[in-house]
């Protein structure tokens, strides 16, 4: 059996749907091997190991084991260059601003003074350090680009999507650099910070006073193909979910290893659920630890986040262990403190993320708390929120 460069195998089509390669997926976090080899024959994979070439593709080694046959394996993860990815551009040095973007990954892991006390620590997952949103919405349109790009053979043309900002940015950014037209809708009153800033990198805004349902959504899809434009919809896109089992989980566990944390949970909001359901996949399978998910208390806003109930698709794959409701006044007085003390300006949903730690008071060790985005899209709110 050989080790070969999953990048430079041709895989079988079709791609199997994410019901059926989440549980070989969970198996191999579990037990840290990959079990059998991939048969590959002139670099085309078998249909026979359709599951296993996705599955991996999805974790993302560098190397996989291949043979022309069936062969059972046991390799470890790290002896397939697991984490490869990771700080490819240390000399910080980037070939282009789409590389500024997946070469600059892990974004930081910052101990947060103002949340850690009494034997537990909080870790903050500072998202904001990605280009074009500063959100963790980066990550999630370059792989809803991605995906396209590998499905379609080239870039869509035009791209209307609903988003509570981050999205429509950071794809208002891509659309910039490869030449395609970006229409966001974007729930809620209108917040000026974001509509210059989409203006600005050449994207059209609607403002609608609905929440994002699945009737705006279907809307959305309805405009978007009677004008000959592509909703990439990262609301059921599967590569929403792909990307952060790929990245945004193996980037916290290769940080708490390199730095080693006794990691005992993670906390994360509750959108499109995309980034809570994969850390959950990621990390009760591979780690056995609990991953919290934060929403809005009833009846409160807090931009980027919503209620479980509202619908949401990867819960029903991973849901998180449990989940911690907090209100906008919780979420804008963590803002406070965590610029207070650490110097560090949060998002309302990052605010809301130290809230729901906050509250739900764990046990002593180290956990993760992933702050979306900062607090620069957010002024107007602050300000009428802010103590004296
Ligand atoms: N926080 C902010 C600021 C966001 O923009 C979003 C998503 O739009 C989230 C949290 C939720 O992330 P996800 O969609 O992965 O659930």
């Amino acid at each position: 059996m050989k080790l070969v460069e999953l990048g430079k195998l041709k895989p079988p089509r079709p791609r199997p749907s994410l019901e059926e390669l989440l549980p070989l997926v969970s198996t191999i976090l579990q037990r840290g091997v990959v079990p059998e080899a991939l048969i590959v024959e002139d670099d085309r994979v078998s249909p026979e190991s359709a599951r296993l070439y996705y599955a991996l593709e999805m974790l993302g080694p560098r190397l996989a084991p291949a043979s022309s046959q069936r062969e059972h394996a046991q390799i470890p993860l790290e002896d397939l260059d697991f984490y490869w990815e990771l700080n490819q551009g240390q000399a910080r040095v980037f070939r282009s601003s789409l590389e500024l973007l997946y070469r600059n990954w892990p974004t930081p892991l910052v101990r947060l003074e103002s949340l850690s006390r009494g034997g537990r620590t909080a870790w903050g997952k500072l998202e904001a350090y990605n280009p074009y949103s500063w959100s963790i919405k980066d990550r999630v349109a370059w792989s809803l680009v991605q995906g396209y790009i590998k499905e379609h053979g080239k870039p869509p043309s035009s791209v209307y999507e609903a988003t509570s900002t981050n999205t429509g940015l950071a794809l208002a950014a891509l659309g910039a650099i490869h030449g395609f037209r970006v229409r966001a809708y974007i729930p809620g009153p209108v917040r000026r910070e974001s509509m210059v800033l989409l203006r600005l990198l050449g994207a059209e805004v609607v403002w609608t006073d609905k929440p994002i349902t699945v009737d705006s959504l279907d809307e959305v899809k309805r405009e978007a193909k009677a004008h000959g434009a592509v909703c990439l919809d990262q609301f059921n896109n599967d590569y929403n979910f792909i990307v952060h089992l790929r990245y945004t989980a193996k980037e916290i566990d290769y940080q708490a290893r390199s730095a080693g944390l006794e990691l005992r949970g993670v906390y994360a909001g509750m959108g499109t659920s995309g980034h809570v359901s994969a850390l959950s996949l990621y990390f009760r399978n591979r780690r056995g630890i609990e991953v919290v998910g934060v929403q809005p208390a009833p009846g409160e806003r807090i931009p980027g986040i919503r209620r479980v109930e509202t619908g949401m698709k990867w819960v029903r794959h991973a849901p998180p262990s449990r989940v911690v409701d907090v209100t906008l006044e919780e979420a804008v007085e963590m803002v406070e403190r965590v610029a207070r003390t650490d110097g560090i300006l949060l998002g309302l949903s990052s605010g809301a993320v130290a809230a729901a730690f906050e509250k739900s008071g764990p046990g002593e060790g180290d956990y993760v708390l992933v702050m979306p985005d900062n607090a620069l899209k957010y002024t107007s709110i602050i300000e009428r929120l802010l103590g004296e």
